[in-house]
C-alpha cells in the first residue's frame, strides 16, 4: 500500500485550479531538488522571442500531465479497475517525471551536445539522485519501471500509452498550456469528451465513436500550434542562434580555447555526458548567465553570437527549396558566411500518422459499435484528407544579416 497524506496538498494552476497530491510519493518527489530544478527551465525558449507570454516552465507542464493523469483515474472508472494500485502510482509517477531529464533551451542543446532528454530522464530516475531516493524508499522496482514506461518498453502498455502515444495526456496538457500562454486560440481540447470515451480493449486504449470530433478537434489543434507556434520562423531564428554559441562553446573547447572556470559545467557534460551533478547545475540560469559573460569575450564569433541573442538581432531567412542548393551557395558565398553564421533548417509534421501494420500500435484506435476497432482515419474523413494532404515540409535558410 502506498501511503496518503495526512492533507491533501494542493497546486494552484492557471489552466485546472486547484491540482490535488494525495499520495506521499508524489509530493516527496515534487520536493526533490531535481525536479524543482524545471522551475529554472522554460517550456518554449525560442518561441518567448515571439509570444512573450510564454514564459511558463517545464515544472507547471510537468504538474499539469501529473494533473490529467490524476483526472483520468479519478473519472475513468474502467482504468481504475484495470490498473492494480501499483499500476495508478506507476501512471502518476511516471506522467510527473517524463521531462525531467530535459536541458537548458532544450532542442539546442540535446543537438550540439548529443544528450537526448529521454537518457537523462532515465538517469535522473535510476541514478545517484534525490529522485531515486525517493522512489527507491516507496518501492523497490518503481525507478526501474518508470524509465521502462518513459522508454517504452512494452512493458506496461496501457501506462505507456496514456504517456506517450498520438493521443496522450503529455500532448494533451502542452498544447492547451503553451496555448494559454503564448494567446493562440486552437488549443482549446475537450479532455472531459475524450476521457469519457477512453476505454480499453485488449491491452490497447481505444475511443468510442462519441469521441471522434473532440479527437478531431485535438488533432487541428495540434496542427495549427505546431505551424503558428513552434514552427514560428522567428522563433527558429533564436534557436539557431543559441544553437550557433553552442557550437562555438564546444569548437572553443576542443581548441583547448575555453578557459572561463564558469563553463565548468559545461565542460563536465562535453567529456562525461550525463553526470548528475554537473547536470543538476544545468538550467536556463546558468545558460542566460553563460551568455551574459561570453558577450565580453575576447573570441569575436563567441562575443558576436552572444550580442545578437541578448539584443534579439536575429537570423534573417529565406525559403530553399531542396532543389534550390545554387540559391544557397550563392548567397553563402556572396556574404561570407562563415559555418557559425548559416543553418538550413527543416521542419515537418504530419497530423496524423497512419500505421499500416500497427506495429508500434500508435494508431488512435476506434472503438466501433459492433466490437470492431479501426484507426481514426478510417472513421473520419477529414483525418483520413489530413492524413495524406496533411503533411507538410518547411525549409529555410537562416543566416546573418546586416545588423549595422
Ligand atoms: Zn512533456
Amino acid at each position: 500500500m502506498f501511503k496518503t497524506l495526512e492533507n491533501t496538498k494542493v497546486f494552484r494552476d492557471p489552466l485546472y485550479g486547484y491540482i490535488q497530491v494525495k499520495h506521499q510519493v508524489i509530493a516527496d518527489l515534487i520536493d526533490t531538488k531535481e525536479f524543482q530544478r524545471l522551475r529554472r527551465i522554460r517550456q518554449l525558449s525560442g518561441v518567448s522571442m515571439v509570444f512573450h507570454g510564454a514564459e511558463h516552465s517545464r515544472f507547471s507542464h510537468s504538474l499539469g500531465v501529473y494533473a490529467l493523469a490524476y483526472k483520468a483515474l479519478s473519472d475513468i472508472e474502467i482504468l481504475k479497475k484495470t490498473l492494480s494500485e501499483y499500476e495508478q502510482i506507476l501512471f502518476m509517477c511516471s506522467a510527473l517525471l517524463h521531462d525531467v531529464g530535459h536541458g537548458p533551451y532544450s532542442h539546442a542543446f540535446e543537438h550540439v551536445f548529443m544528450l537526448g532528454h529521454e537518457i537523462s530522464t532515465t538517469k535522473i530516475i535510476e541514478g545517484n539522485t534525490e529522485i531515486n531516493q525517493v522512489l527507491s524508499k516507496h518501492h523497490k522496482s518503481l525507478a526501474k519501471d518508470i524509465s521502462s514506461v518513459i522508454l517504452k518498453m512494452n512493458k506496461f502498455k496501457i501506462v505507456e500509452q496514456l504517456i506517450s502515444s498520438q493521443l496522450d495526456i503529455d500532448r494533451m496538457d502542452y498544447l492547451e498550456r503553451d496555448a494559454f500562454h503564448t494567446g493562440a486560440t486552437y488549443g482549446r481540447l475537450d479532455k472531459d469528451r475524450i476521457f469519457r470515451m477512453l476505454t480499453i480493449k485488449d491491452e490497447k486504449v481505444v475511443f468510442k465513436e462519441g469521441a471522434i470530433h473532440a479527437i478531431e478537434n485535438y488533432l487541428m489543434s495540434r496542427y495549427h500550434m505546431y505551424w503558428q507556434v513552434y514552427y514560428h520562423p522567428v522563433a527558429r531564428s533564436y534557436e539557431i542562434i543559441l544553437e550557433k554559441i553552442y557550437k562555438r562553446i564546444l569548437d572553443l573547447y576542443k581548441d583547448s580555447k575555453l578557459d572561463d572556470d564558469y563553463a565548468s559545467y559545461l565542460k563536465t557534460i562535453i567529456e562525461n555526458g550525463f553526470e548528475e551533478d554537473a547536470y543538476f547545475e544545468l538550467d536556463d540560469y546558468y545558460v542566460n548567465g553563460l551568455i551574459k559573460r561570453f558577450s565580453h569575450s575576447k573570441d569575436d564569433i563567441l562575443r558576436d553570437l552572444c550580442l545578437s541573442f541578448l539584443k534579439r538581432e536575429l537570423f534573417d531567412y529565406i525559403e530553399v527549396n531542396t532543389n534550390e542548393e545554387e540559391k544557397m551557395s550563392r548567397l553563402v558565398y556572396e556574404k561570407k558566411l562563415s559555418e557559425y553564421h548559416y543553418k538550413i533548417d527543416q521542419v515537418t509534421q504530419r497530423t496524423y500518422l497512419i500505421e499500416e501494420f500497427d506495429i508500434l500500435a500508435s494508431s488512435i484506435h476506434i472503438l466501433k459499435s459492433d466490437g470492431s476497432i479501426v484507426s481514426l482515419d478510417q472513421v473520419s474523413p477529414i483525418i483520413k484528407g489530413l492524413s495524406t494532404s496533411g503533411i507538410k515540409t518547411d525549409r529555410k535558410l537562416y543566416y546573418r544579416g546586416s545588423h549595422e
